[in-house]
């Protein structure tokens, strides 16, 4: 099989990783896979059975039962397919992000989801956003990118982009759930969020989304041969 080219990028949630990454994805038409919409899919799926993403042994007994899909459309749009159902959309929540969180501390939800990353990275060149790429997914990533930004900053972020879709959100509640959801995904016991020893860090505070393009794009191109 030819050789795949990985990119890896971590980091907590609202520091631009999705834009940049979709942005980066499409100009060097690589697949742009969005790990944590998996974990969305899972806890969405959860939440419809009414099963705690707290509540471990529901989200064993129930886990088999979920199949989940990722498909791209031809605007290279990744959906994802919840027992044959798009829910794409739904779980674009403040509750989902939540949930997700809790749901993806769990072993087995960690476990069932490991090859169905890593298989879509030996099969493509790949852009793969999450909070354990680098460290645990793909920890022979050609080029590894920590994104990270103040908390302050990410939480403005957030909540422009849920009010851009229409939801509401309110900056001082998103700030809050943020800097949760910081502690939840750096204090877990499975692959926490943390930087891989040989991950470049990128601080997005103080950049637009060119300023991030432009950084990322020369960090790349000293590593893959573009
Ligand atoms: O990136 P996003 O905000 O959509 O991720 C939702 C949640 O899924 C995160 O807060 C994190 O707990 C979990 N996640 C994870 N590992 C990944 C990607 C996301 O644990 N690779």
């Amino acid at each position: 099989m030819a050789k795949t080219y990985a990119i890896a990028i971590d980091g907590p949630a609202g520091a631009g990783k999705s834009t940049i990454a979709k942005r980066l994805a499409k100009e060097l038409g690589y697949y742009y896979v969005d790990t944590g919409a998996i974990y969305r899919t899972v806890a969405y799926f959860l939440d419809l059975l009414g099963v705690s993403p707290k509540d471990a042994d529901g989200v064993e007994r129930y886990i088999d039962e979920l199949t989940v899909q990722i498909t791209y459309d031809e605007e290279g749009k990744q959906h994802m397919i919840m027992n044959g159902m798009d829910v794409t959309g739904e779980i674009r929540t403040q509750d989902i992000s939540q949930k997700a969180s809790l749901v993806s501390a769990h072993a087995v939800v960690r476990e069932v989801l490991l090859d169905m990353q890593r298989d879509v990275a030996k099969a493509h060149n790949v852009i793969m956003d999450g909070r354990d790429i680098g460290t645990v997914v793909l920890p022979k990533a050609d080029v590894k990118i920590f994104l990270t930004a103040t908390p302050e900053v990410r939480a403005r972020r957030r909540t422009d982009e849920l009010i851009a879709k229409g939801q509401q959100a309110e900056y001082e509640v998103v700030l809050k759930e943020i800097i949760q959801r910081d502690y939840q995904d750096t204090h877990r016991e499975i692959a926490p969020l943390k930087m891989a020893r040989d991950s470049i860090k990128l601080d997005t505070s103080e950049l637009d989304i060119e300023g991030v393009v432009a950084a990322m794009q020369k960090i790349i191109g000293e590593k893959i041969p573009l």
